[in-house]
């Protein structure tokens, strides 16, 4: 017997189907969609594939959500983490909409509840993991129930060239020949052209319409800064995130620990976070970190994918990462909700050599690592940049922006250059002199003319290069080498222990047809390089005046109070972005509760009335 669905004609399936704006407002309380947002719902609530490629925090969960509200029948929902899952789901019971996992983690008697709720047409989402989907057994427990669609999350998971490659996603491309005429979605954050065509080709999409936006976080702000003393630089990062949740990433275990513990000394609550760390302790730390609103948490990456905690206000980076793609995934998980977010990284010439260390030692074929040294030194030519990181991060992925971005630690407060063209010739004269053979250190022992055994020993004392830079400190030195090494005008040499050397390119630089300039460095003590904003909360940066502060503040110990009785993470209950609505506009009535965005009516239904009360008695 043909599936129900097997008889749909797409092009009239739509009668009958809910009005998705209708559904936004009174499920969601949302007002109007977001950019694409309605044409994805459009497209697919009439019956039609989709390939959603929206960055992290666009909404790309209402353009699947709506349209399996809209449609007959249960919306499947491929997710690729049990975490994410367990997410989404109480975010949606919390909507009043039916929805349920179906993965390794359920009981026996979970499990027969969700056979039974499809069964009797009693479920709108179902999340379920890719192995599962496409098994006989799942076919048999969809049975005769009809299938709004299904949409795959995480779609990037099934190429090889991304980041989080998942085998069982390649499954997935039977779905279209095992449901036929149910439509199909792939929504994802990864954009880069080879990522798309992977995705479309493997989930045998090639009828989709796609659907991409700009990359562009507008809400994060960015800024980057030279490692000088890294823990003290960090501390009066976080000092102005007094109060918010954010993660603090470094590359090693150990530093992770290390980190994690001296914050808590600094009276900054910090959690660890690492793959090495007994299992029940790490996901008990990830849980305090999405339920509670003032923790820091201090991993390393491997922590962060599928994790959907929207109101992430810093992110911190204590190491380089070895690419722009995993830079702007590790600072995209800030600021998720769309609210002001700070991400700031430190960096130093150390962590170019020990990531080239890393490239070398993975034991990769020689044309891979050359492709990882090359996004290592895209990264650190974003680093090294006097204009907007912004437009130099976009243009990495080949979107065109104007610059003066006003986010940025750039364009807040402008770089100022040099003319580096002597600079930059005896930097490189004494890579030349010294035979290619040594590091930044004692090159610059070298300019400075700094007499030790080394020097010594080399015969480099007696060079006509020592002390030919005595006239610039060390650090400026530092700062040339690392702006040489982001020009491409010299390379490090990993397998000779981090030596310089010099590239083709050089050349031109020291027979002068080449002018170099460079970056002044900003001095790294002191105040914050953003000024004006800086000292104020991200959340306090939404302009509310302090007495909503001061309401804004109840609303939030309120929601906690709730989110703990009902064992959810905060944001669950309300957004902070509804929390600021309510402080700001004060609501008397339940009717005036509907106008504020993110209430709908199962949500004022159940916490209206809680809310209103503690309004009324801030007046
Ligand atoms: P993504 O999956 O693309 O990272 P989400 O679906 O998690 O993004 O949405 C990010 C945030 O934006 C959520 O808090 C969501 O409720 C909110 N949001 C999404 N669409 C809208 C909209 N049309 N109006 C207001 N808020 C929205
Ligand atoms: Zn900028």
């Amino acid at each position: 017997m043909p599936q129900p669905q097997d008889r749909i004609d797409p092009l009239f399936e739509n009668e009958g189907a809910k009005n998705p704006l209708a559904v936004l407002k009174q499920v969601y309380g949302y007002s109007a969609f977001r950019g694409k947002q309605a044409a994805v719902v459009e497209r697919v609530v009439a019956g039609g594939d989709a390939v959603v490629l929206f960055p992290t925090g666009a909404g790309k969960s209402l353009c699947f959500q709506i349209p399996a509200l809209c449609r007959d029948g249960i919306g499947i929902v491929v997710s690729p983490l049990i975490a994410l899952m367990r997410d989404q789901v109480a975010a949606l019971k919390q909507l009043g909409v039916r929805a349920a996992a179906l993965n390794s983690s359920l009981t026996r008697e979970e499990f027969l509840d969700v056979r039974r709720a499809i069964a009797n047409g009693a479920l709108d989402l179902l999340y379920v993991t890719p192995e599962r989907i496409v098994t006989p057994a799942f076919k048999e427990m969809i049975g005769t129930a009809r299938i709004a669609l299904f949409a795959i999350d995480e779609a990037h998971c099934v190429s090889q060239w991304g980041h989080d490659f998942r085998p069982e996603y390649r499954e997935l491309g039977q779905l279209g020949e095992l449901y036929p005429g149910v439509p199909r979605m792939a929504l994802t954050a990864t954009a880069d052209p080879h990522t798309r065509d992977d995705i479309i080709d493997r989930l045998a999409l090639r009828g989709a319409q796609v659907f991409t936006t700009s990359f562009d976080r507008p809400n994060i702000a960015y800024e980057i800064v030279e490692r000088d003393q890294p823990r003290q630089q960090l501390l009066r990062f976080l000092s102005r995130h007094k109060g918010s949740s954010g993660i603090v990433y470094c590359l090693s275990r150990a530093k992770v620990e290390d980190t994690a513990e001296w914050l808590n000394g600094q009276g900054i609550r910090a959690l660890a976070y690492h793959a090495g760390m007994d299992r029940s302790v790490r996901d008990a730390n990830q849980d305090a970190f999405l339920k509670e609103e003032d923790l820091c948490l201090v991993a390393t990456v491997a922590f962060g994918m599928g994790i959907d905690k929207p109101d992430v206000r810093y992110v911190a980076h204590l190491d380089l990462p070895g690419s722009v793609e995993a830079y702007y995934q590790e600072t995209g998980r800030a600021g998720r909700d769309g609210l002001p977010s700070d991400v700031w990284m430190a960096y130093g010439m150390a962590d170019v050599i020990q990531r080239g260390r890393m490239i070398d030692e993975a034991g990769s074929a020689d044309d891979i690592k050359r492709v990882e040294r090359a996004k290592l030194n895209a990264l650190l030519a974003i680093c090294e940049t006097p204009t907007c990181r912004r437009q130099a991060i976009l243009a990495h992925f080949g979107e065109a922006h104007g610059g003066n971005c006003g986010n940025c630690d750039t364009c807040v407060k402008p770089v100022e250059t040099w003319d580096g063209t002597d600079a930059a010739i005896k930097a490189l004269a004494a890579i030349y002199r010294t035979g290619e053979r040594f590091g930044t250190g004692h090159l610059i022992d070298v300019l400075l003319g700094t007499v030790n055994e080394k020097t010594t020993r080399f015969g480099h004392a007696d060079m006509p290069v020592f002390g030919a830079g005595k006239d610039i400190p060390s650090k400026t030195w530092q700062s040339v080498y690392r702006q040489l090494l982001a020009a491409g005008l010299v390379s490090v040499d990993h397998q000779a222990f981090g030596a310089l050397k010099l590239q083709p390119e050089a050349r031109a630089v020291f027979k002068r047809e080449r002018e170099v300039r460079f970056r002044k460095d900003r001095p790294t003590t002191g105040k914050s390089q953003r000024n004006g904003k800086s000292s104020r909360a991200a959340v306090a940066r939404t302009d509310m005046s302090d007495r909503d502060q001061e309401l804004f503040q109840k609303l939030r110990t309120l929601r906690a109070g709730i989110a703990k009785e009902m064992n959810v993470p905060p944001y669950v209950i309300f957004p902070d972005a509804t929390l600021i609505a309510l402080a700001k506009e004060r609501p008397v009535s339940s009717s005036d509760l509907l106008g504020v965005p993110g209430i709908g009516e199962t949500k004022r239904e159940r916490y209206g009335a809680a809310f209103l009360e503690a309004i009324r008695a801030a007046d």
